[in-house]
């Protein structure tokens, strides 16, 4: 099985009903075939389900249920029509101070509700000045994904932190150095690691994707900013 093609739109804290317009544009124009997937916040989730295109969260509590006044459990992403969960984004490994052991946790839930977990790794600035990302890439890429990840139940996200929502992007051949070292490593750990789909993100836009989407181990992208219209997002997933 080859790694499978995905556009993954991240909408973060943004969008509200008004928004479902983008999706019903985006079915429209969209490419047939390709795997698209739309990550709204929460309270789209349902909503966005029902228009027929595959829904993800961008978070879940590690526990089935429970007192977790404001988290969502996986299995309710799941009752509300989700198929993917993004974990671990830089965003909430900043923000809400997640490591990478919890990260693992709440993908053991999420794989035991029955979703997809997105799991995002990525350097910031400083670690790549200070050349460290290939270490810190294999460190996350070791404490967040868990033993029962397969690559029917996770996709990977390479997203460096200086480049989300900033306009930079890393050159092609710094994407491909990473991509070629989550091969290696996934491959080392599993024995279907060459099946992972494996997704850059971070300032991807409709006239940078194509160039991406031919560096060797990129199947997709995930993609925030640039998401959230139809008419910026259906052109990346156009190349894919
Ligand atoms: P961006 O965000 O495309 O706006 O840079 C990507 C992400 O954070 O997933």
């Amino acid at each position: 099985m080859a790694p499978r093609k995905l556009a993954a739109g991240n909408w973060k804290m943004n969008g509200t009903l008004a928004s479902l317009a983008q999706i019903d544009q985006l079915l429209a124009d969209a490419v047939p075939g390709c795997d698209v997937l739309i990550c709204p916040p929460a309270t789209l989730i349902h909503a966005v389900a029902a228009k027929g295109i595959a829904t993800g969260g961008q978070d879940c509590h590690a526990n089935a249920s429970g007192a977790h006044t404001g988290d969502i459990a996986a299995a309710q992403l799941k009752d509300a029509g989700a198929s993917h969960v993004i974990l671990g984004h830089s965003e909430r490994r900043t923000d809400h101070a997640e490591t990478d052991a919890q990260i693992a946790a709440k993908s053991v839930a999420a794989h035991e509700a029955g979703l997809i977990a997105v799991i995002c790794v990525g350097e910031t600035e400083t670690q790549r000045d200070s050349g460290a990302t290939l270490d810190v890439i294999s460190a996350q890429l070791a404490g967040s994904v868990p033993d029962c990840a397969t690559a029917a139940n996770t996709v990977i996200a390479y997203e460096p932190v200086w480049a989300i929502g900033t306009g930079r992007t890393p050159t092609d051949a710094q994407i491909a150095e990473v991509h070629a070292l989550m091969r290696e490593r996934l491959s080392e750990r599993f024995a279907d690691g060459a099946d992972f789909s494996l997704l850059y993100g971070g300032s991807v836009k409709p006239g940078n994707a194509a160039e991406i989407f031919a560096i060797a181990h990129v199947n997709g992208a995930l993609v925030g900013g640039a998401s959230l219209k139809a008419a910026d997002f259906a052109p990346i997933v156009a190349a894919l």
